[in-house]
């Protein structure tokens, strides 16, 4: 029989009354692995009152309590880090490999969420007027809302609800409806660490349960990953109901390659950078830009990413995994065909990819092009399939003004022996999050992750220390202590001139 995915309220696993199920399936072979429902209107209101029920009691549990709370999390989420792995595999289609780091970088983000109290110190100032003191201290806001996509199935709500819930907060996630079972393990590992019932709920569904969260007066505060589309829609509804929003959009990630860059190590970069995870990653890296002679190195990228073989999560010799859909891959099949009808050369093209005995796997071989222009939709969309673009372009100047020019500006990266070139372009470029001979700068939890321009719409970014400030509220207080006039000390006044 196929699992029905229950939804989380109260601490109770609750099979949905819901009419509308999705399913959900194993991307290597389209077999339905389980159905997932479109959580009913009185199922979301249980949700949200349950979480805002649990708020009034769970923000007065004591700071270094919840934080003990992670260290707990932190320990059963390494122990069961490979079963999470195999799940995650079988749901998004990704390599065990890739699948082991999807979890390893959540489990960093618990780590952050165990060390709450120092990120949630206030501050204070003595004597602010005469025997007056003032002080700030950080407090937790009620209900947090989170709506995660289908490429980090546990990353992403790692990135959220620990956090938000060491803050003081309750938390209502809204996993990727064709991912959703990582999520249910991660909430009943949640538990087995001892988090209180209600303090966590998971709902499913589409826009329709979105829209209920984006609405609904309870939830102060809603942390969104997707696509670009679903993230405009998710920051202006948010915002219009006054509500708290970060939201985490698309990406075109350049790289850029100088002369004087390490040819094999830029080859080897771009290779894993641009079709590892089918690049369906939000820092994949989907433009190469060469610089001068470097154009000389395309063909030799060409053999390399030929040698790309994607296959099934359990196979070792596979570079990727196949792509989320069907749906995602006719997407990319058609935005290669309109590449080659707009006129860019397609040196390799991965339509027609098949992977032995998986024949109904939704795979896209290695694809890439050459003599892309930037108004060509392969250029101006995100592709989010294992398809690279190179561009040409005489000098350094160039490179960040094209980079510069590009609506997006999550990821970006420079491969140079030369401090001066990497300092320039990491002082002049218009991207959040940058490296330097590094190909996919995703930062450590400890800073943000900062997607700028069009990849990032909302205040404060995500999972370091300035998410605790998306989560909490600061309270100022001006004190005088004392009831009557006691004065601490002799009176002296100054003149100023
Ligand atoms: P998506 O936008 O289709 O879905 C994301 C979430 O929004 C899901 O939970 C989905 O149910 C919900 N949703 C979908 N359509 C909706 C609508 N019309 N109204 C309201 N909610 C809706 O994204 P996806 O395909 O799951 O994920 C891939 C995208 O996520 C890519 O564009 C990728 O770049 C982006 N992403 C960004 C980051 C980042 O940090 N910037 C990280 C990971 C992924």
């Amino acid at each position: 029989m196929i699992e029905k995915v229950k939804l989380y309220i109260g601490g109770e696993y609750i099979e949905s009354q819901s009419q509308q199920w999705v399913d959900v399936t194993n991307p290597a072979t389209n077999e339905v692995i389980a159905q997932v429902p479109c959580a009913t209107e009185s199922e979301m209101n249980a949700a949200i009152a349950s979480a805002a029920e649990v708020f009034k009691t769970w923000r007065e549990v004591a700071a270094p309590e919840r934080a003990r709370l992670m260290l707990r999390y932190q320990h059963i989420l390494k122990e069961n880090h490979d079963n999470i792995a195999t799940l995650l595999s079988s749901e998004t289609g990704k390599t065990l490999a890739d699948a082991k780091g999807d979890v390893w970088r959540g489990i960093e983000v618990v780590e952050q969420a165990a060390n709450i109290c120092s990120s949630m110190m206030g501050e204070t100032v003595e004597n602010i007027a005469r025997d007056i003191d003032g002080y700030s201290y950080v407090q937790p806001l009620g209900v947090c809302a989170g709506i995660t996509p289908f490429n980090f199935p546990a990353m992403i709500p790692l990135w959220m609800f620990p956090l938000a819930i060491a803050c003081g907060n309750t938390f209502v996630l809204k996993p990727s409806e064709q991912v959703p079972l990582t999520a249910m393990l991660l909430s009943e590992l949640f538990t087995q660490a001892g988090a209180p019932s209600g303090v966590l709920q998971i709902v499913h569904g589409k826009k329709e349960q979105v829209d209920h969260i984006l609405t609904d007066k309870r939830v102060r505060t809603i942390s969104f990953v997707g696509s670009v589309s679903v993230g405009e829609y998710i920051y202006k509804t948010g915002t219009d109901n006054l509500k708290r929003v970060q939201s985490f959009a698309g990406a075109k990630n350049h790289m850029v390659i100088m002369p004087d860059a390490n040819k094999q190590q830029v080859i080897n970069n771009l290779v894993g950078a641009s079709v590892g995870a089918a690049g369906q990653r939000c820092m994949a890296i989907s433009v190469a830009v060469f610089v001068g002679d470097t154009k000389a190195w395309i063909p030799e990228l060409k053999q390399a990413l030929a040698q790309v073989q994607p296959g099934a999560w359990n196979d070792e010799n596979a570079g990727y995994g196949p792509l989320i859909s069907q749906q995602a891959k006719q997407r990319v099949v058609e935005l290669i065909k309109q590449g080659k009808a707009a006129g860019a050369d397609c040196l390799l093209d991965g339509s027609d990819c098949q992977v032995e005995g998986y024949p109904k796997g939704n795979w896209v071989g290695p694809t890439l092009f050459a003599n892309v222009a930037t108004d060509m939709s392969i250029y101006t969309e995100e592709i989010f399939g294992p398809v690279l673009l190179t561009l040409e372009v005489d000098d350094l100047d160039q490179a960040i003004a094209l980079v510069n020019a590009n609506l997006y500006g999550n990821g970006t990266s420079i491969f140079t022996a030369s401090g001066a070139a990497a300092r320039k372009y990491q002082h002049n470029i218009e991207v959040g999050n940058v490296g330097i001979n590094v190909p996919i700068p995703v930062p450590l939890p400890f800073f943000s992750f900062t997607g700028w321009k069009g990849s990032f719409y909302g205040d404060l970014h995500a999972y370091g220390k300035q998410a605790v400030r998306f989560f909490t509220e600061t309270k100022t207080v001006t004190a005088r202590w004392f009831d009557e006039d006691i004065p601490s000390g002799p009176n002296m006044t100054i003149e100023l001139k």
